[in-house]
């Protein structure tokens, strides 16, 4: 990041800019949402510019701007469309100590203005620094879509409400609540009445929630997807944006913890102190005593937290202490592999039922369910099967599959560094040991790539969009 984002203090402050024409203009549009005292010097200046002097908007002086008419100015526009011009103006900007933006020269900036989407006194700004200026207007288009045109009268009454919030609700999750609720049901539904409805509305819910329960907390089990941040559902994302605590599995990816709230505690339960990952008793401990101080815990599983997540045992305890809790279902990472190789998972008169299994406890795999999926067309998805990959093969082998059973395993599916290894059953294991693989494997037995494919140089998903 070469520029830093703050937002300055400008009310009642002076802000001077140079020049009178349409760079002149862009920028003044900006800078008269502020609060600012603006002085436009322009020997000719635009009609608007005229126009908006006359209203009292800003003082337009018409002549060159020089020295001394920057004194106590805390920032500086040269807009003057005249490379010449802008240096010299600058030059006197600077010794007297403003701020300096040349418009359209990042280089000799000393801060740039970014795109604003203005809901005041929520106000977003997007800026790339220089580098994709469409980019920016994109963002700001789907930001300005997002937030409605009420967010503003929103935070403005209800930052007058703060102080009886303060006096009423404790802090944390109590207050964290009301204001959730406030900006995203009661107040959206109050203003649809008109803006006289929501300080009534706003006085309601504090009763509401003065008087709600939360001493208990709240776990969520969520699914993290297959490590693609784009593949979490939008129930994930509200979860990870409300968590207090987040707890979370080895396999998350670090793009997605970055979704999580900011002020939440982050805890690695697949972290390996002494060569172990936390203990299942230590997780269900760590999950009950944040919940049970009141928090809104995160229980975040890679893929979905129902497909070998150990799900059961969580909500048993769970469920003994008397905590309530929501299953939020993800993407098994079953799914984002035989997306990456262009196949379904069932298909009509190859398999109409598919197995997933655990390369873990195939030892009790019984010798009917051997027989049964050796079978032509047969269809499995082999999780954790990196050091069972011989045994699977053998088994297979032995209850008369095929040798020439198409076997595909997908290391890293969905992410960017996602790899696609074919090959067939007779050489399944000696393909798995040659690959060395690093990140999580899944083994999709019955499968190939689709031929249409060209799998060695598959397209990152973000590149087709
Ligand atoms: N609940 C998870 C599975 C947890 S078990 C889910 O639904 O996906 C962990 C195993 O999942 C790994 O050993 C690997 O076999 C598989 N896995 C998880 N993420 C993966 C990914 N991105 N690519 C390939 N396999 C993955």
């Amino acid at each position: 990041m070469k520029h830093f984002p703050v937002f300055m203090a400008v009310a009642g402050r002076k802000i001077v800019l140079s020049g009178g024409g349409e760079a002149a203009l862009a920028k003044l549009r900006l800078i008269l949402k502020t609060e600012a005292r603006v002085t436009v010097f322009a020997q000719t200046a635009a009609p608007e510019i005229h126009d908006w002097a006359a209203a009292g908007k800003l003082k337009l002086v018409e002549r060159a701007m020089d020295v001394g008419d920057t004194i106590c100015a805390v920032m500086f526009y040269a807009a003057n469309e005249d490379d010449a011009e802008d240096a010299r103006v600058s030059k006197i900007a600077h010794a007297e100590g403003a701020l300096v933006n040349i418009v359209d020269n990042l280089h000799d900036s000393q801060f740039i203005t970014p795109a604003i989407v203005d809901r005041d006194p929520v106000v977003v700004a997007i800026g790339t620094e220089g580098a994709a200026p469409v980019l920016a207007r994109a963002i700001k288009k789907d930001v300005e879509e997002s937030l409605p045109p009420t967010l503003g009268t929103l935070a403005r009454i209800g930052k007058s409400f703060r102080t009886a919030v303060e006096a009423t609700l404790p802090f944390g999750v109590k207050r964290r609540n009301f204001w959730s609720d406030y900006y995203f049901n009661a107040g959206p539904a109050a203003v649809e009445q008109g803006e006289d409805a929501i300080q009534p509305a706003l006085e309601r819910l504090l009763e509401t929630h003065a008087k709600a329960d939360t001493a208990k907390g709240h776990v969520d089990l969520v699914g993290a997807g297959p490590g693609d941040p784009e593949l979490l559902t939008l129930k994930a994302r509200k979860a990870l944006d409300k968590a207090d605590v987040v707890i979370y599995d080895q396999l998350v990816s670090p793009e997605i913890l970055e979704l999580a709230r900011r002020e939440a505690i982050m805890i690695d339960a697949g972290k390996k102190g002494f060569g172990k990952s936390m203990s299942q008793k230590n997780i269900n401990k760590q999950i009950l005593d944040h919940a049970l101080d009141g928090h809104h815990v995160v229980r975040l599983k890679s893929g979905d937290p129902t497909v070998f997540g150990r799900l059961d045992e969580e909500l048993d305890a769970i469920i003994a202490a008397g905590v309530s809790f929501r299953v939020v279902p993800g993407i098994t990472a079953a799914s984002a592999a035989v997306a990456g190789i262009g196949q379904s998972l069932t298909k009509r008169e190859r398999n109409s039922s598919v197995r997933f299994l655990t390369g873990h406890d195939m030892q009790g795999f019984a010798d009917h369910d051997w027989r049964a999926l050796s079978q032509n067309g047969e269809v499995a998805a082999i999780y954790m099967g990196k050091k069972s990959a011989r045994f699977v093969q053998g088994r297979l082998l032995m209850h008369g599959a095929a040798a020439t059973t198409p076997v595909t395993i997908i290391e890293n599916a969905s992410r960017p560094n996602q790899k696609i290894i074919a090959t067939t059953l007779v050489d399944f294991a000696s393909t798995m040991e040659d690959a060395k693989l690093n990140g999580p494997a899944l083994t999709l037995y019955g499968l190939a790539p689709r031929d249409a494919l060209d799998v060695a140089d598959q397209i990152p998903n973000e590149e087709l969009a």
